[in-house]
């Protein structure tokens, strides 16, 4: 059935490679041997506790993750940090950019909790745009300062870290391992794992340990980073089987390396941004400037035409190209593990299409 696979631009849970798919389901009945299938086995078990160690270890090497950070394999998803970030680290305040639909919810998440400045806003521009950081008032009680390096729905990126002296604090849910990033500049960055990192179930959390100290102390367990760290993301059961596949991703990215991984997303993105460019029949929103390498909507020109594009595109093996419902139009999503092959035979079928119709 392998040759029958499609094109997936799903924006998450979205296609993983199929070297990995392969190994799992080689794996699958009986990991290496020991008579069991990874989802049988108990977390506290040597195979597993092997398993645990060489997905953080390769993930450290792949990300060059310092001593300085733990990092943490949780649940809950990216959803789930939004609140937990502000119950362990909002004192007086924090500050966060509002970029788009993923930064609006966890701005909405961290209002429950404190007091929230929203320092920047691009929701007057649609979220098509991102402000210089010279213009964004930080505020110098802040806690720490919340952005999403890459919006999903919009498709929107940050290119650069934002130079702020406030502990930077991360959702790179939809771009993280996707390019190398220079992880001493934040104090926390997290993201679900159902795009670049493996199957949904796993969040991955990197957070300074000097940061984590200063997480309060009077909550429950569960929800103190500390207790998360204390244990090595053993203090429940951890999503074992995702946290497996999540380490034969990193093997697959080791092997590539970050740096080529980079290279091709960006050959990929230019690629479409670069079709979409020249044709007057679609168009890309978002200023040139901050365009995703990783979500890339666009619309047609005419938009009764969608339906059709989608029916066809599906027929033609490309699948999951709608864009979200709050915006419409189309999106491809294209994360680490969609080859250039992929770009390549959506924007073949993009020319036939726009030809005939
Ligand atoms: N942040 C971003 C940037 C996302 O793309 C998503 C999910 N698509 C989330 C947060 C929410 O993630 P989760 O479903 O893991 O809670």
């Amino acid at each position: 059935m392998a040759d029958q696979r499609k094109y997936n631009f799903s924006a998450g849970p979205s296609q993983l490679p199929l070297e990995v798919l392969k190994k799992v389901q080689e794996d699958l009945l009986n990991w290496q041997g020991c008579g069991s299938s990874v989802m049988e086995l108990s977390h506290r078990g040597a195979e597993f506790t092997k398993i645990a160690k060489e997905a953080h270890d390769d993930l450290k090497e792949v990300l060059k993750v310092s001593d300085d950070y733990e990092i943490l394999f949780l649940q809950g998803g990216a959803s789930a940090q939004f609140a937990n970030i502000a119950l362990n680290f909002l004192d007086k305040s924090a500050d966060y950019v509002n970029t788009g639909q993923w930064s609006k919810k966890a701005i909405a998440e961290a209002k429950r909790i404190g007091e929230v400045n929203v320092i920047s806003d691009s929701q007057e521009n649609n979220y098509s745009s991102i402000e210089s950081v010279e213009n964004w008032k930080t505020d110098s009680n802040a806690s720490y300062l919340h952005y999403t390096s890459n919006e999903t729905i919009g498709g929107v990126q940050f290119k650069d870290v934002p130079n702020v002296s406030t502990p930077l604090v991360c959702d790179m849910s939809s771009d993280i391992l996707s390019k190398r990033i220079d992880i001493s500049k934040y104090a926390m960055i997290y993201a679900g794992a159902q795009k670049n990192i493996g199957p949904a179930g796993l969040t991955i959390a990197i957070v300074r340990k000097d940061f984590i100290a200063k997480g309060k102390e009077d909550l429950p367990a569960f929800y103190k980073y500390s207790t998360h760290a204390e244990a090595g993301s053993m203090y429940n059961t951890p999503p074992c089987f995702s946290w497996y596949v999540a380490g034969l991703v990193f093997k697959w990215l080791k092997n590539i390396g970050l740096e080529n991984m980079e290279k091709q997303n960006t050959e990929k993105s230019e690629k479409l941004y670069g079709f979409i460019d020249q044709s007057d029949f679609y168009s890309n929103p978002v200023d040139p400037k901050y365009r995703s390498q990783m979500n890339i909507p666009f619309i047609l020109a005419n938009s009764e035409l969608d339906s059709k594009f989608l029916e066809e595109s599906k027929e033609a093996g490309l699948i999951n190209l709608k864009g979200h419902r709050s915006v419409g139009g189309m999106r491809a999503s294209i994360y680490n593990a969609m080859p250039i092959e992929g770009v390549n035979a959506l924007v073949d079928f993009m020319k036939e299409f726009e030809n005939n119709n």
